[in-house]
């Protein structure tokens, strides 16, 4: 439950107070310094602008006529700067014309307060529109981290199959662009079914985040795309990546999983008492007329071959490693 009140952080608020009077200056602070604000002053529009580009306050009064720009002119200015669920602007001045207040909220005031100053409502409008761009703030940062949330994969922090599928796409259409490699390593967890059987869900459920730590310490994280692809398989998706190097890393993987020394003991691997993986490796040079379905499929593919052969293995398609520099065709 998100509360307007609770404080973002431990900073008061802070209050441009824009007017070429420096008594009116003076009696805004005076006025609302019980609150705990912090102010900043400008004598003038020019001077407004600049102090908000380098403080960036959390609210600004701004006086209607000022000399060099009046309070309309900047007001149109910062509003080009900061939305209104960011930046409150108070309009005040003497002018209370309809043409004044409709001329302040076109440039974008939060709200229009009429001199002689009422300074309780003053006060409490101030309160209001820092209250409410606090919760907007909030919520933006309860949505980022929501976002961030539906992108992963809860158990193993990889990312999640709809995320690989958005950004394998975009990765297909960038490698067309720049004319570069791609590669995709899928890749299963062997004789997986067994093991839940002897050890339980839960073992089950650890050993797959162990791979995912593996898969995530193999690859570049910044670059490369470590996902889950489904059950106990995953994905990884290297830009610019010929089939040397992804093979090297779909090596490391397979490796890193069977130094964890995962006691297996229902392993159908020849020899082995541990949990291993296959692999399959695919590499292309993405064309517009090729399907990114066929990309993966083929990857698969390979995979199921790995499996076939005996499982703990990566298998590729060596022909794939004459593609070096030149796009095939
Ligand atoms: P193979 O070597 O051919 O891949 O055999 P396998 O037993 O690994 O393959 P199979 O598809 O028969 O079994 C996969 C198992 O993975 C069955 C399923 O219960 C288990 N599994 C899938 N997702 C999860 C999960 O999130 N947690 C746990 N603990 N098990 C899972
Ligand atoms: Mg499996
Ligand atoms: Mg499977």
């Amino acid at each position: 439950m998100l509360y307007p009140s609770d404080p973002i952080d431990d900073v008061p608020p802070t209050i441009l107070i824009a007017d070429d009077d420096t008594l009116l200056r003076k009696l805004l602070m005076q006025s609302l310094r019980k609150d705990g604000y912090q102010f900043v002053e400008a004598t003038d529009g020019l001077e407004a602008i600049e102090i908000y580009k380098s403080v960036q306050p959390d609210i600004v009064l701004l006086d209607g006529s000022m000399p060099k720009m009046d309070g309309f002119t900047c007001c149109k200015q910062l509003r080009s700067l900061a939305s209104i669920y960011v930046l409150p602007i108070i309009m005040i001045t003497v002018l209370d014309d309809e043409a004044s207040v409709n001329a302040a909220f076109d440039a974008g005031a939060t709200d229009y307060i009429h001199k002689p100053i009422n300074w309780f409502a003053l006060g409490r409008r101030v309160k209001l529109l820092l209250d409410m761009t606090q919760l907007h703030r909030k919520l933006q940062k309860a949505n980022d981290e929501l976002r961030k949330i539906a992108l992963m994969d809860a158990l193993t922090g990889l990312f999640n199959r709809r995320s690989l599928d958005d950004m394998l796409a975009r990765e297909w259409h960038r490698c067309i662009r720049n004319e570069e490699p791609l590669s995709l390593i899928m890749c299963d967890v062997d004789c997986f079914k067994p093991f839940n059987d002897t050890y339980g869900h839960p073992a089950g459920d650890r050993c797959l985040q162990q791979v995912g730590q593996i898969i995530r310490s193999s690859i570049r994280w910044t670059v490369d795309i470590g996902a889950r692809y489904g059950g106990e398989e995953f994905a990884i998706v290297l830009p610019n990546t010929i089939l040397t190097e992804a093979v090297t890393v779909a090596e490391r993987i397979r490796t890193g999983v069977q130094e964890l020394q995962i006691p297996h003991k229902g392993t159908l691997v020849k020899d082995e008492i541990y949990v291993t993986l296959s692999l399959g490796v695919n590499t292309s040079y993405p064309l517009a007329s090729c399907s990114i379905d066929s990309f993966i499929q083929e990857a698969d593919r390979k995979l199921y071959q790995a499996k076939d052969r005996g499982r703990n293995r990566v298998v590729f398609d060596e022909t794939q490693s004459r593609i070096v520099t030149t796009p095939s065709t």
